[in-house]
């Protein structure tokens, strides 16, 4: 393998995260520059709460192109950035940073709708009249909304088992727009007539104890046709997404997700996509050898 040159011309980009030394977002965004011929590098910052000002401060003062935010510094990140963009404004959340070193502006964004949008169409989802039903309401779950709202489907469905929380989600759209929410209280007794896309926006099937191998959908419901997009990338595999493709439901995995929200936020960066070619590979193979 050809050795990576770091040179006075390379641009850094970084995440900042507490935990963040777990992250996948090094590979994929390494990766991504190398695809893509950019002479640059991302790594990855830990750091207590306390010195989360300093830090973003530090981050542009140096010149770093831009950074990725995650817990549990998304609220820190959308108080102190200068401009937010309308999707990250709506969802009340900033999970990438652009600097711009000649007007010392921060700009956030929020690159999970647009990385749900492109997994989805990927996908060949067809938004036009679908009804969707999101499990869960909380970040993900938000803008898995937003993204249907912005693409003016026809119904969405939220089931939360706070319910508030999913009522809170309903409550925090216009009601004149046009795509209908409504909230369930309960699945078990209540399917919805003609689903075309579930979403898993829990971590229920997740691998970690006490949710591995469970369903966040009742088992007796008939997955054939139905568009399964999953969040979890760990396992792969998750229950869901394995009785979807037993059943003859298109499946998506999180990797998609997590893939393609990455090359959103590499495009706010560099101004263009990323080539993803074998990025996939990389990072399963990298979660097997883990
Ligand atoms: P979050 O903001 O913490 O929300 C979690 C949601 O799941 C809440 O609605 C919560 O319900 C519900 N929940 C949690 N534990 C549950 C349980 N035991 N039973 C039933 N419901 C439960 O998390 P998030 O950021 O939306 O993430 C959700 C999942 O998506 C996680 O697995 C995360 O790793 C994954 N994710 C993946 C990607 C990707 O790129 N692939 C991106 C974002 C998130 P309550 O409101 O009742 O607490």
């Amino acid at each position: 393998m050809q050795q990576k040159i770091i040179s006075s011309e390379t641009r850094l980009v970084g995440l900042f995260g507490n935990p963040s030394r777990h992250s996948l977002s090094p590979l994929i965004h390494n990766a991504f520059m190398e695809n893509s011929g950019i002479d640059g590098v991302y790594l990855t910052f830990e750091f207590p709460d306390e010195n989360f000002d300093k830090a973003f401060i530090g981050a542009k003062k140096l010149g770093l192109i831009g950074l990725n935010i995650t817990m549990p510094f998304k609220e820190n990140a959308y108080r102190i950035t200068d401009r937010k963009d309308t999707r990250s404004t709506a969802i009340g959340s900033i999970n990438t940073i652009k600097f711009n070193s000649s007007t010392d502006i921060s700009e956030g964004f929020n690159t999970d709708v647009d990385g749900f949008i492109r997994s989805l169409e990927g996908n060949g989802f067809d938004w036009a009249g679908s009804e969707c039903l999101v499990l869960g309401a909380g970040g993900s779950a938000k803008s898995s909304v937003f993204a249907m709202m912005e693409k003016n489907i026809k119904k969405i469905y939220i089931y939360n088992r706070t319910t508030w929380k999913a009522e809170k989600i309903k409550n925090s759209y216009p009601v004149e727009k046009r795509v209908r929410i409504e909230v369930l209280e309960e699945l078990e007794n209540r399917k919805p007539e003609s689903i075309d896309l579930i979403c898993n926006c829990t971590p229920l099937g997740m691998e970690i104890s006490g949710l591995s191998g469970l369903m966040p959908i009742p088992d007796g419901w008939d997955l054939k046709g139905v568009h399964i997009f999953e969040m979890i990338y760990k396992p792969l595999e998750t229950r869901l997404i394995f009785k979807g493709k037993n059943e003859g439901a298109r499946v998506i995995d999180g990797l998609d997700m997590l893939i393609n929200q990455a090359a959103s936020s590499f495009k706010i960066w560099f101004d263009t996509y990323p080539e993803k070619k074998g990025i996939r590979e990389k990072l399963i193979n990298y979660l097997n050898n883990k």
